[in-house]
């Protein structure tokens, strides 16, 4: 990073870092006051009072007058441990208040992450270098920065550090000047040599961002309780163990390599720490020895000659480290204005009836070469029931996921009541569907809450759609009913449903979404031929008057549909009812279906 990128992003994140302290969490300057107090104080007295109580004790030894100096010792032993006493107590209670505060900013902060990833655009949680964003703020406003509080404490630390500085400057020209530059001058070596350390972590820690992700999903994959299935039968346990452990190892060689390419500039840093030491001791030493100071100045200039040393260290590897918590800070705030994949419109959906319109509509992934939809074109009219058939990688999903704006086409525009979907409001236009998609996820809240979402929710309208889906019977027969949690992440009477249970509570989801368009991609996937067979059968109570968009393997049911579209090779082949595709010589979809006839021969159907 360059000189001047580094100071903006230090800047701008110091910025940051204050104003949200002072608008979330003022009290915790306080915190910092009392440990100035508690720093400056025991630093200063350490030096001085020292010198006072040990020149007394030459003095009760040299001079004969025993006991006014062994008063005046005492007394100034007394002030010594009191400040020692208030010092150490005022530094522990700010430790304890710093860590209360840490711990709420980190909350805060980790919601603030979490709503924003929530609100990001929806190809970014599909995008590497989002989600590599995301790891890297995580990372940098936790461990790497210590997050707000990391960064304040840095930030004071050197407030303490500058005024411990003033402080024994003073001491030291009235009394031993020498020693200024000597410490000076050890310092600039070592600052030059610590930077460098510095520059090798910031580069192992870009490195690392990719290999943690990586290894932490691993990780997690393993220890998912839900993936146990598929991972002890397809015996993919030592395919991931593997997978972890390589990552691991690059992990240690990126760690390795760092330590090795860092110990040559620690040693010439503790040369010259040693050299300070003795050029110091000599100075100081021969001071005393020649009477141009007492003893008790002896030992106040050796201890300031440290303090003056370690507060300087302090200052300039506080700069450093400051510059360094900021830049991995940063990286939360770059996150967080994350550039929005898509430009959002402002207008509302009008009530009542909507036409869809796919007008030569075309489209290739993000960071893909190849277009995956070619030239849609394709009317969907209010209450129509269209099945959307094709192989797998048809784009059939895609189509899905290009309508409810998920992304943005490629080519051409997506009309909804003759308005290009990108002027609409996002939070009204995402209204209009409701979606099961193959790759639905319920969560590990209660079936209430898994398809109302919060809310109050209508018991009348929820016992409906339970009932539409099939599953108001499996529900009465739970153990607290609607109101069991499902799986057992955070209650062991939770609940784990079978498949077909699964995709009927997303199903009911959509219903009670109550949306003029649903879209059911795939919905009868998981469930046995009596469930779906019920559920082509209520096809229409299902979706009712609504518009609908079917997505199936199975072309038997799309007889249950108004109209079949054909998607192959990139685009769409057919579109018809299903007595005209039948009939169609050499259509795809005839030839499909006589395929699969094949198998439901003499079937209810
Ligand atoms: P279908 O639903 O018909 O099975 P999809 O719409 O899921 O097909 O996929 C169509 C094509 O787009 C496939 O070749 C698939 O590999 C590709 N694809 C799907 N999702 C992504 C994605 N997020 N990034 C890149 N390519 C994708």
């Amino acid at each position: 990073m360059s000189k001047q990128k580094q100071k903006g992003v230090t800047r701008e994140t110091l910025k940051f870092v204050f104003k949200t302290a002072w608008k979330e969490r003022p009290s915790v300057f306080l915190v910092y006051f009392m440990r100035f107090i508690a720093e400056f104080a025991d630093k200063m007295q350490n030096a001085i009072m020292a010198k006072f109580i040990i020149d007394e004790l030459v003095l009760i030894i040299t001079s004969g007058e025993i006991s006014q100096h062994l008063t005046n010792a005492a007394v100034y032993a007394g002030i010594y441990i009191g400040v020692q006493l208030l010092t150490s107590v005022l530094r522990n209670l700010a430790d304890q208040l710093e860590s209360v505060h840490a711990e709420w900013f980190s909350e805060h902060i980790d919601i603030q992450l979490a709503d924003h990833t929530m609100q990001m655009d929806f190809e970014h949680t599909e995008d590497p270098e989002a989600l590599d964003a995301l790891q890297k703020a995580q990372e940098g406003m936790s461990w790497y920065s210590g997050g707000i509080v990391g960064v304040l404490g840095a930030v004071f630390k050197l407030v303490n550090n500058a005024a411990a500085l003033l402080g024994v400057s003073v001491i030291i020209l009235f009394t031993c000047p020498w020693l200024l530059p000597v410490q000076v001058a050890a310092l600039v070596v070592i600052t030059i040599f610590n930077a460098k350390n510095n520059r090798i972590d910031q580069e192992s820690f870009l490195k690392l961002a990719k290999s943690n992700r990586v290894f932490g999903y691993v990780y997690y994959q393993l220890a998912d309780f839900r993936l146990g299935k598929d991972i002890r039968l397809y015996d993919s346990a030592k395919m991931m163990g593997d997978k972890a452990k390589m990552y691991s190892d690059e992990q240690v060689g990126i760690w390795r390599d760092t330590a090795k390419k860092q110990r040559k500039n620690s040693w010439v840093m503790d040369a010259a720490n040693a050299l300070r030491d003795g050029i110091s001791y000599f100075y100081i030493g021969f001071l005393a020895v020649t009477k141009a100071i007492t003893i008790g100045d002896f030992s106040m200039c050796v201890s300031a000659a440290g303090t003056l040393y370690w507060s300087l260290y302090g200052i300039v590897s506080g700069v450093q480290e400051i510059n360094q918590k900021c830049a991995y800070a940063h990286r939360y705030i770059e996150f967080m204005r994350f550039p929005a994949a898509m430009e959002k419109g402002t207008k509302p959906v009008r009530q009542g009836e909507h036409t869809i319109e796919f007008r030569h509509v075309s489209f290739r992934y993000p960071r893909s070469e190849k277009l995956v939809l070619r030239d849609i074109n394709l009317t969907i009219n209010s209450g129509e029931h269209l099945s959307i058939v094709g192989l797998n990688g048809a784009g059939k999903t895609t189509f899905i996921k290009l309508l409810c704006r998920l992304y943005d086409v490629t080519e051409g525009e997506i009309l909804v009541d003759g308005v290009n979907i990108r002027e609409y409001s996002d939070e009204e236009y995402r209204k209009l569907f409701a979606v099961v998609f193959q790759d639905f996820q319920l969560f590990a809240f209660s079936l209430r809450e898994n398809i109302a979402f919060g809310g109050q929710a209508d018991d009348a309208e929820l016992e409906r759609v339970l009932k539409l889906a099939g599953l108001w019977e499996d529900a009465q027969k739970l153990p607290q009913g609607l109101d069991t949690m499902l799986y057992k992440s955070f209650d062991e009477n939770g609940t784990d449903l079978s498949g077909g249970q699964r995709q009927k509570t997303a199903i009911a989801r959509a219903l009670y979404k109550n949306a003029p368009v649903v879209i059911l991609d795939e919905p009868t996937a998981a469930l046995d031929p009596v469930a779906e067979y019920e559920i082509y059968r209520q096809f229409n109570t299902l979706v009712g008057g609504k518009t609908a968009v079917y997505i199936s393997h199975r072309l038997s049911s799309c007889k249950f549909c108004d109209r079949i579209v054909v998607f192959a090779e990139d685009t769409i082949k057919e579109n018809g009812t299903h007595d005209e595709l039948v009939a169609l010589d050499g259509g795809i979809y005839a030839k499909m279906f006589a395929e699969q006839a094949k198998y439901y021969v003499g079937c209810s159907e």
